[in-house]
């Protein structure tokens, strides 16, 4: 096998439909680094087209499935620790899965809380960090196909994932059917509405088309899970920034002479009571 054959080729690209609507009529909103960022005529939902044909290929192989952190704090241990208690209230089959469960933290230490886990996840190097932390049930396929049976977990995590996926309906269609009556959704994604999106343009940092395939907002994302099932949503944003280059360090802007900089923490503290933070923080709950 030559190393032209192993790989995908990285830059050819297909048209494809909206995800959440099937419509295919859309408005161009602007190009960056050779992708086209477009806005759906119909539902509004905003996404990359064309993209690259070998994204989910690209997935498996490199992406950001495995970012994170090699080593943890007691800080974040005990962020995970708060964010499982609220997971706590939905404890019945003591069940819970993560999509795109990266290196394994969230579950690892929900192990050590008790939880029963499972882990769905695509890339070969998260899988290969999962299995050395021992986390158990991990099914690996993509967020799209992966197969459990219906009305298994009490509670599923989907954390900076959607973004990523071609296809974010057939995702939540399975965790919507994976999950038990009364069972919980926790998810994070980037909002495109966002005050930092607004402010850097085309150059906000999680604006990268290669990677990020479908930016929701706080109303198309409420769509996206209405549309599988779901009726109990609750969403709320938190942060705002000026980094524009998440993923090329070596071009980072320095900010600190935006006109915006110094009060960057004000409007911080501002967006966490507004829609427009940068971080949104879906919750919902499966009707029993
Ligand atoms: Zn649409």
């Amino acid at each position: 096998m030559t190393s032209e054959s192993k790989y995908p080729k990285i830059n050819e690209k297909i048209e494809v439909a909206c995800d959440l609507c099937g419509y295919t009529e859309t408005e161009l909103l602007f190009e960056k680094e050779g992708f086209c960022h477009v806005r759906c005529k119909n539902c509004g939902l905003v996404y990359v087209n064309p993209r690259l044909k070998a994204h989910r290929d690209f997935q498996r192989i490199s992406g950001t499935g495995s970012m994170g952190e090699d080593q943890i704090s007691s800080a974040q241990i005990s962020r995970i620790c708060r964010e499982l208690a609220i997971f706590t209230t939905y404890r019945k089959l003591n069940r819970i899965l993560e999509i795109g469960a990266g290196r394994g933290w969230f579950l690892s230490v929900a192990r050590d809380l008790g939880w029963k886990t499972w882990a769905v996840e695509i890339n070969r190097d998260a899988i290969s960090n999962l299995n050395k932390k021992g986390v158990k049930n991990i099914i690996v396929s993509s967020a799209e196909d992966f197969v459990v049976e219906r009305e298994t977990f009490d509670a599923v995590r989907v954390w900076d994932v959607v973004e990523h996926l071609e296809s974010p309906v057939q995702c939540m269609k399975r965790v919507y059917g994976s999950l038990r009556p009364g069972g919980f959704l926790r998810l994070a994604t980037t909002n495109f509405n966002s005050l930092s999106r607004i402010v850097n343009g085309p150059e906000w940092v999680y604006l990268n088309g290669s990677d990020h395939i479908i930016l929701f907002d706080p109303v198309t994302i409420t769509k996206l899970l209405k549309s599988v099932g779901f009726r109990r949503i609750s969403i709320r944003t938190r942060s705002f920034n000026l980094r524009k280059k998440l993923y090329h360090p070596e071009r980072e802007i320095n900010n600190r002479g935006h006109p915006l900089a110094p009060f960057r923490k004000l409007i911080d503290e501002t967006a966490r009571f507004s829609k427009l933070g940068h971080q949104m923080i879906v919750e919902a709950v499966k009707d029993s």
